[in-house]
């Protein structure tokens, strides 16, 4: 039976790489019908924090990546935190003692410290020399009765190479004579990662450890405990690195990467999933747009790239609009609604204005922050309000139209565009002849006509207002580029 699991550290906040594992994981598990396990490695006490626990739990929640065993749902191979299973691990420990994979090493920090430093002026790799390795009885219980603190080193084979054969990367082999004894248990009792992952492993029955490549050095020991304690090994699949567009290792100086983050900057669920599952994996046609449940049909281990996956914010926000574009239009509705509701952008929509507003928008829409402006931007000519106030109303009310319609001819005879062009002087001589032609001038004359260049009642002088506009082109009316 496929189990995997997806195993965080938490030590801060779920970045995209690790939710890029935790889906993996979580397809493979689905697509084969197996179980996703949530595993919590918090044996680092003092970097680990219960809210970065929960955060990851809330994050995962979030993208809808379900765990069958784990924190907040139990199983049958709990417990799941690495904090609550130091029994099992002392166990395996005196187990491996007793066999002789594991010693006990007394060497202080001190002699540590010395022995890399002639390692590295005799040029050589800074590894244990493994002086304990090969004490006697006596020597070692002569320490233990001095109560002399010792951390348990593994024993690795001074020769010969080790291979995997990882899903993605195919063989990885590794020559062990540069390794060295490498710990397992610290002198406070506490035991290392490596181990800890590995009797983990083991006794969850996880039959794939599908993680990071910046793991690998870490496969290599875990392989030799799992041979050591007689587990059968389970397959490992290496997935590669994100990058940067530049080509670097993603970090916080490219921008956002953490889960939470994209969340708060208004990201969809479904669109973060379908992009990371796109690092690194694809289904082998052109086609980019997935749904969660269609990653659980599609994916497979076999089409996961072993080259390094490059992470593309602009892609993600185009697939997001992809995404927010594809929702049902009442839940798209909703969505926007409440988003509006929350910025105050709107007070209260009243009938479907809401409704009708989001099918104007949408297609101009990636983010739904976005429609906020977009919003403002619809409604931003005051024209609609100006003639609605009841200043305007007895003013404008019988002159606007007619004014409107010659206005309109001036404009597509090209008369008014030619007069601005000419600066002050050609908009008063325009302006006169203008009002000559209506038979109008002064008030009736330039209030209808502000209304209808300005969209507003009132403002700085109206010649210098429309010859700047005219100018800037964003004038409605006046679009010198529209002729
Ligand atoms: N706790 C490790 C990490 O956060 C996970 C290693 C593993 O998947 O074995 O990187």
């Amino acid at each position: 039976q496929v189990r995997v699991r997806f195993a965080p550290s938490p030590t801060g906040n779920l970045h995209v790489g690790g939710a890029r594992t935790a889906l993996f994981n979580y397809l493979f598990a689905r697509s084969k019908c197996g179980n996703f396990i949530l595993r919590i490695e918090d044996t680092d006490l003092e970097r680990s924090t219960k809210e970065s626990e929960e955060a990851m739990l809330q994050d995962l929640t979030w993208l809808g990546l379900a765990w069958e065993e784990g924190p907040g749902v139990g199983g049958d191979y709990g417990p799941y935190r690495q904090s609550e299973r130091n029994a099992l691990y002392k166990q395996y420990a005196e187990q491996l003692l007793e066999s002789g994979y594991v010693y006990r090493c007394f060497c202080s920090n001190e002699e540590l410290e010395k022995m890399k430093e002639v390692a590295k002026l005799k040029g050589l790799p800074p590894v244990y020399t493994g002086r304990w390795a090969n004490a006697t009885d006596e020597e070692v219980q002569k320490e233990l009765e001095k109560g002399t603190l010792f951390t348990c080193r593994f024993r690795v084979p001074k020769e010969g190479c080790l291979k995997i054969d990882d899903l993605i990367r195919g063989e990885v082999s590794w020559n062990l004579d540069t390794l060295g004894d490498f710990v397992i248990m610290r002198s406070n009792g506490q035991p290392v990662y490596n181990f800890c992952a590995t009797v983990d492993d083991a006794t969850m029955a996880i039959s794939h450890v599908i993680r990071a490549e910046e793991h690998l050095p870490n496969t290599l020991r875990q392989a030799l405990i799992y041979k050591a304690l007689g587990f059968p090994m389970p397959y490992f699949a290496h997935v590669s690195l994100i990058l940067a567009p530049d080509r670097s290792k993603l970090s916080k100086r490219h921008g956002a990467t953490s889960v939470g983050q994209f969340r708060e900057m208004g990201y969809l669920p479904q669109a973060m999933v379908n992009y990371l599952a796109l690092l690194g994996w694809g289904d082998g046609t052109e086609n980019e747009f997935f749904t969660l449940e269609q990653l659980v049909e599609k994916f497979t281990i076999e089409r996961v790239n072993k080259s390094g996956a490059i992470f593309d914010s602009t892609k993600l926000r185009w697939m997001n609009g992809q995404h927010l574009r594809s929702l049902p239009s009442d839940e798209l509705t909703k969505l926007i609604g409440e988003h509006w509701k929350s910025t105050k952008i709107l007070n209260e929509a009243a009938g479907n204005f809401v409704e009708e507003a989001v099918a104007l928008l949408k297609d101009g829409i990636d983010l739904i922050p976005d429609s906020d402006k977009a919003l403002s931007n619809l409604l931003s000519y005051p024209l609609y309000a100006t003639l609605a106030s009841a200043e305007a109303k007895p003013v404008l009310a019988d002159r606007l139209w007619d004014v409107a319609a010659s206005l309109l001819a001036a404009y597509d005879g090209g008369e008014l565009c030619s007069a601005l062009e000419e600066g002050h002087a050609g908009w008063q001589t325009w302006v006169k002849s203008f009002g000559k032609s209506l038979k109008r001038k002064g008030k009736s004359l330039f209030m209808p006509l502000r209304v209808l260049l300005t969209g507003k009642l009132h403002g700085p002088d109206m010649g210098s207002s429309v010859l700047l506009l005219h100018r800037a082109g964003i004038c409605g009316i006046v679009n010198p580029q529209a002729g």
